[in-house]
């Protein structure tokens, strides 16, 4: 189909990026198991390592069932191109690496996924790249902490484990003032619920793990960017707008226009760091991703139904969902997420750490796992677990302090869920 843009969300989640195998007719996107793919001849080989001729080589840079995936994803972000990886944290290394450098900082939110903070506060380092945390609700704050040496400002639209909804509008007022492009992590809402392009975003990256895959069978990540951002209007974007030495010269920006960055991380970025998505678990995202606005839609109405319950409940202290209209987050729903809030939140609990983890025991349906956006509901006590590697102050700040425990409400039948939460909240006591 041509991807116009008269098309419904619910019509471009089945079909955008997938066209009938121009080979066999297979209506379904193929799983393309393939390495390599044969020359025309040398000319076409020639012309396709000297990036004049797009096709493809070798499936560390591009594969088929890679492709289309990418193309959905773009179109359902809004975005001009897009580049898919091999998890939601190599897509962030993915996003920052053209833009950064020995010396460059990012500045991003105090609420994000523990493992971000994490690759952020001690990983990156180590190319000496530096992340600023601030709290992004605090615009004099974020706007303060850009410098000449700023590259970057990353946030989650819907931030992970509160769900905390960012005012990407406002943040990029900030980004744009500065001539700094801004990353939104869109894991937690998906382009169901948000579309960050449209409040400024210059890249919106994603793990594909939990809500895109939606029935936690693999892990994927993808850089989806706008085409928006001019990488020449000054020299602070180098290997987007200056002389490639691996490619002849070629500068990205110039040759490739708004598909520079796509380009750039295709033909530099998986050539060479290789965190490269395989056509397998491209295939299970395609998949998931046909049925993306069902689930979403069935994730906020059962999860406004649980945490509105979970408020009432007499050994609970707090409900985080900005879906309730007890979230100081709740006025920005209509503006950022206008189909609601997504299906994760935490719960604070009037025991503690000690109630906190006879809880998370006690559950039957929900899990205990280290993931989210499965069709089933799952908990995690984030103190102990994924921000583990966190200061208390980092713990706090985040949302996930040591008497919170995360929730990601799955599809099930809400009254199924209310009523395992009710036994467990009361074998806690
Ligand atoms: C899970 C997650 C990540 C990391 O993604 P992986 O696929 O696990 O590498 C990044 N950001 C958010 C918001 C996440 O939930």
């Amino acid at each position: 189909m041509t991807d116009g843009p008269s098309y419904g969300f619910d019509t471009l989640q089945i079909h955008a990026g997938a066209r009938p195998d121009p080979a066999t007719g297979a209506r379904q996107v193929p799983i393309y198991q393939t390495t390599a793919y044969v020359f025309r001849d040398a000319d076409h080989a020639a012309a396709l390592f000297n990036l004049q001729e797009v096709g493809y080589i070798y499936s560390r840079l591009t594969n088929p069932t890679v492709a289309a995936l990418q193309e959905r994803m773009a179109t359902l972000e809004g975005g001009v191109g897009a580049v898919c990886c091999s998890s939601g944290h190599a897509a962030q290394i993915m996003a920052l690496f053209p833009l950064m450098g020995p010396g460059k900082n990012v500045v991003a939110s105090t609420r994000l996924y523990g493992g971000t903070i994490t690759q952020f506060s001690q990983t990156i380092k180590r190319f000496g790249w530096s992340a600023t945390f601030v709290d992004f609700d605090d615009l004099d704050a974020v706007k303060a902490a850009i410098n000449d040496d700023t590259r970057a400002v990353f946030c989650e639209s819907i931030a992970n484990p509160g769900g905390y909804i960012t005012d990407l509008d406002a943040i990029s007022a900030i980004s744009d003032a500065a001539g700094i492009p801004l990353i939104v992590d869109n894991t937690s809402a998906t382009p169901y619920l948000c579309r960050p392009i449209e409040h400024g975003a210059t890249l919106v990256v994603h793990s594909m793990t939990k809500y895109l895959t939606g029935n936690g069978t693999v892990t994927g990540g993808v850089v989806v960017d706008s085409g928006k951002f001019d990488w020449s209007a000054n020299d602070k974007f180098p290997s987007l707008s200056e002389p490639e030495p691996a490619y002849h010269g070629l500068k990205f920006h110039e040759t490739f226009g708004p598909l520079a960055f796509t380009f750039h991380g295709i033909a530099i970025g998986l050539r060479d760091l290789g965190m490269t998505l395989n056509p397998q678990a491209a295939h299970y995202t395609l998949m998931g991703i046909e049925t993306l606005s069902l689930r979403m839609q069935k994730h906020v109405e059962n999860a406004m139904k649980v945490a509105g319950w979970l408020e009432t409940h007499d050994a609970v202290e707090a409900v985080t969902y900005a879906g309730l209209p007890s979230s100081p987050y709740n006025h920005r729903v209509e503006k950022i997420c206008p189909k609601g809030a997504g299906g994760l939140f935490t719960v604070k609990l009037k025991g503690g750490y000690d109630a906190c983890v006879k809880f998370v025991d006690a559950l039957e349906i929900f899990s205990h796992v280290a993931n989210l956006g499965d069709t089933r509901s799952l908990v995690i006590h984030s103190a102990s677990t994924t921000h583990r590697q966190l200061t208390p102050e980092q713990q706090e700040a985040a949302g996930a302090g040591p008497s919170v425990v995360r929730i990601s409400i799955g599809i099930e039948d809400p009254a199924d869920l209310i009523a395992d939460l009710n036994t467990a909240l009361n074998a806690a006591k």
